[in-house]
């Protein structure tokens, strides 16, 4: 994931600062009281073991650092997995450039289930690998990829999880899921220079360049989504452009007793790829990313130890919960 600008630390400033086009009101949240009280049958469960296996199996790969073997591999294996899992499929290839002029082949992989539906949300994720350990205590280690295991495998291992239930059983709604490239290839710490728009990459093409017919009435983004002890709060662009959705996902979280992981408050204000998705769409996108006032992001973040040791499956099995909630209470 990329970088936080800054942190508010007062609900109230939260509160305050929300003033963009989705600000939630009381009949917001009580209707997503209502969503979130809803019977929802489901056959099938999400499973850890099988979220993990599917993290395990891209590190397997190496680090999926843009222009590198394993990201071709990689590549190749998501596709083919969500076409195993029923998905229309398609690679959208381009070169796009990094903040060195370095030009990168960039391979966005996108599912589209049950694309005949007009009424449709979308899911994003990247899946690509940072080169650089930037943020390691170990100089050593700046010039070294991030092997990404919760920095990129995660939220595409759980996204995964999801395409493999909806095969057992399709929901109501048609579903789409976007693994983002080269959005971790922003200037390293350690570069000279003023750098603009130089992260999500993938994603800025995917929002020039958009696959769908029909438009994805909301979209969840998922970042950093297996770590350790984790907390999912509230960002800010999250809260200005899709404060519907956020309701929506942090009361669903609530009935499953996840409360206290996926806390109703501000967490920071976070560049990630929903930024680019809000504004080059409008599909109105949130982030469901690890971040605590003090810590930041997960202390693994773009270091070394960004590795499958360092996941928690029970993380995956959390954020896995939520989503497949959402989607099948569609
Ligand atoms: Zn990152």
């Amino acid at each position: 994931m990329v970088k936080y600008l800054f942190v508010m630390l007062s609900f109230c400033g939260f509160v305050a600062c929300g003033s963009g086009a989705q600000q939630s009101s009381a009949t917001d949240v009580q209707q997503s009281e209502k969503e979130s009280k809803k019977e929802v049958k489901i056959k099938s469960k999400f499973n850890k073991d099988t979220a993990f296996a599917f993290l395990k199996k891209q590190c397997d790969f190496g680090p999926r650092v843009p222009n590198s073997a394993a990201q071709k591999a990689c590549a190749s294996y998501l596709a083919a997995e969500l076409k195993r899992f029923g998905a229309e499929v398609t690679v959208q290839e381009a070169k796009v450039k990094a903040y060195d002029g370095t030009m990168l082949d960039m391979k966005n992989v996108i599912g589209c289930f049950q694309p005949e539906k007009q009424d449709r949300i979308i899911f994003f994720t990247h899946w690509d690998s940072r080169p650089y350990c930037d943020n390691d205590d170990n100089k050593d280690n700046h010039n070294k990829p991030v092997m990404a295991a919760n920095d990129g495998a995660s939220g595409t291992a759980v996204l995964l999880e999801l395409a493999r239930l909806m095969q057992q059983e399709a929901p109501n709604v048609g579903v789409d899921i976007v693994f983002l490239d080269v959005e971790d290839y922003g200037a390293p710490s350690f570069a000279k220079g003023q750098y603009k728009d130089d992260w999500c990459l993938g994603t800025q093409y995917w929002g020039a360049h958009p696959h769908y017919t029909y438009k994805p009435k909301y979209g969840i983004l998922l970042d950093m989504v297996g770590g350790r002890d984790p907390l999912f709060a509230i960002d800010i662009v999250s809260q200005q452009y899709a404060g519907f959705v956020v309701n929506k996902v942090w009361s669903i979280a609530g009935s499953l007793g996840y409360g206290n992981t996926f806390v109703y408050r501000e967490g920071g204000n976070i560049m990630d790829d929903h930024y680019y998705i809000n504004k080059l769409t409008q599909i109105p996108t949130m982030d469901i990313i690890d971040f605590k006032e003090g810590r930041g992001f997960p202390d693994t973040w773009h270091t070394a130890n960004d590795t499958p040791e360092n996941i928690d499956p029970n993380t995956l099995q959390m954020v896995g919960d939520v989503v497949v909630t959402t989607v099948y209470r569609e």
